[in-house]
């Protein structure tokens, strides 16, 4: 027996469970790029990760050492994670619209040995580096060359698997906090491999499927769901590096499955391209990471004569609840009941469960249900209850069948085309700024993005409003990512709080909710 293939039993390793699956199809693409070429087979996905685990090694990455990625989308950033899960290596990727500052705070806190950043930010990010104490920089620009290529060539690959427990950590994605920090959300080795597994089950994976992936890999939705469920299935994806419709349209004919979040479809559905013959051969098409609005589900089942499949997860916990598979099973305005081996319950707020079609938080427990978060004891325990249900922070019903409903979030996240932005974390910043006094950041319905985020900002006197509103886009500009960056910024007198002094922000969104229609 190979010495480097320890037995199913005495493995947990979420790459010994990949290799398991697609030994047997090492001929297949696993990549294929935006040109239609295949970019990576399984054979060179099996070669690739063992020479990326090489120079791992060559820089003295251990087991357990954490390694912090924000590169673009590519076949080799994909090498990298496995190289990473092939040694027990803890992969730590970044949204890459994080700015210098932003990822200061992340080498911090994750105290990595290792930085694979784009050439282009090397210069802001090194002195970064050197303040956390991170060993290493190494370089990987978009089509996967830049100095970690150039260290693996000549290097000696690492075929070995790493043996690892189930409860050992295989990622760490950050969630940004309400209180402005971010956390670290660690998953297990069995957080991820009990879920591709029910996944590949409950969505019926078929041998000959082909996914089209648009979506980012520095996130749960995109790394964990999409390439997790093409590796366990051991069939290709087509990797495009981001949401472009043109593409999209262009490679619909090759795929089978398309995962996406809501603006994904309502960008489809604005081209008279899209039609039914487009798609007459699909077998899948998925949303998850933000509501998708009911008219959306009915005019895409009107074009295509097949309804969205939706589902719900988070960072913390990958997929949580998911439509049935069957047509009648996928309903509008719902995301299915909790997931086989997954529980949850809406409770009040003494912690009671509520009646059905009540209006409580969300909590769930399973294997899915992530270890805590990195360096935050307190915070991961005053996340959990006693009985080690998770507060999911969402506000939800349960119908009496089990399904769920997402009402709102309880901590004022606004979701931005698919993207978490803390309000919080924007008012300080705006609050910074001179001249202000104070700011509320709110999210409103937008047609594109599902949401976008507002500012409002109260000024010091005799300040122009234009020119405070153009000095605070400039400080957001150089501080924070595009995505979190208000689309629009109003000066007002005062904001309006209620009698413990809080700021009402309901009011806030019901007064501004169509600032974006009125434009149409
Ligand atoms: P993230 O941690 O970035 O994956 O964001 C997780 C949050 O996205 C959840 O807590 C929900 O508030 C929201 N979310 C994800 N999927 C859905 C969905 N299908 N419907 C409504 N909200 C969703």
């Amino acid at each position: 027996m190979d010495k480097d293939r320890p037995s199913a039993t005495e493995n947990a390793s979420l790459f010994y469970l990949f290799q398991q699956r697609f030994s047997r199809h090492l001929s297949r693409p696993a990549v294929i790029g935006p040109e239609g070429t295949v970019d990576i087979t399984f054979a060179d996905l099996e070669e690739g990760s063992a020479l990326y685990a090489g120079v791992l090694a060559k820089y003295g990455v251990q087991k357990g050492d954490r390694v912090v990625v924000q590169v673009e989308k590519s076949a080799r950033a994909l090498l990298l994670y496995l190289a990473c899960l092939r040694r027990g290596v803890i992969f730590v990727p970044l949204n890459t619209a994080y700015t210098a500052s932003e990822v200061d705070y992340f080498l911090e806190n994750a105290a990595p040995t290792l930085l694979v950043c784009r050439p282009e930010d090397s210069r802001d990010l090194l002195p970064c580096a050197q303040r956390h104490a991170v060993r290493h920089t190494l370089t990987m620009d978009a089509n996967g060359h830049g100095s970690f290529a150039d260290a693996a060539t000549g290097c000696a690959p690492e075929p070995h698997v790493e043996v690892l427990g189930d409860d050992e950590v295989a990622a760490i994605l950050y969630t940004s906090g309400t209180t402005g920090r971010s956390k670290g959300a660690m998953l297990t080795q069995r957080n991820l491999s009990s879920n591709v597994a029910v996944l590949h089950r409950v969505w019926r994976w078929q041998d000959d499927d082909v996914l089209l992936h648009a979506l980012p890999i520095y996130h749960a939705h995109g790394l964990f769901v999409g390439c997790h469920l093409s590796l366990f299935n051991a069939s290709p994806m087509i990797f495009l590096p981001k949401l472009d419709i043109d593409m999209l349209l262009a490679h619909l004919p090759r795929a089978t499955v398309l995962m996406g979040v809501p603006t994904y479809y309502t960008r489809l559905l604005s081209t008279s391209d899209f039609t039914r013959e487009l798609v007459q051969h699909m077998r899948l098409f998925i949303s998850g990471s933000a509501p998708l609005h009911r008219d959306t589900f009915r005019d895409f089942e009107q074009r295509t004569g097949q309804r969205i499949l939706e589902r719900y997860g988070m960072t913390e916990a990958v997929m949580i609840t998911s439509n049935g598979y069957e047509a009648e099973q996928r309903i509008a305005g719902t995301v299915g009941p909790a997931l086989p081996g997954v529980e949850a319950r809406v409770v009040d707020q003494e912690g009671q469960i509520i009646a059905s079609d009540k209006v409580g938080a969300l909590e769930i427990r399973g294997p899915n249900v992530f270890k805590g978060y990195w360096q935050m004891p307190e915070k991961t325990q005053e996340e959990f209850t006693q009985d080690a249900y998770f507060k999911t922070g969402d506000l939800a019903t349960m119908a009496e069948d089990g399904r769920v409903t997402i009402v709102g979030r309880s901590k004022d996240l606004v979701i931005s085309g698919g993207f978490n932005v803390y309000p919080k974390e924007v008012e300080s910043l705006i609050d910074d700024v001179p001249g202000v006094i104070e700011s509320a950041v709110v999210g409103v319905p937008h047609a594109d993005f599902g949401e976008a985020v507002i500012a409002m900002v109260v000024c010091k006197e005799n300040r122009d409003p234009l020119a405070m509103t153009e000095e605070v886009m400039k400080v957001l500009n150089d501080k924070l990512a595009r995505f979190k960056q208000p689309k629009k910024i109003f000066c007002v007198e005062a904001l309006p709080r209620n009698t413990m002094g809080k700021v009402q922000k309901n009011i806030l969104r019901e007064e501004y909710k169509t600032c974006f229609s009125r434009e149409a």
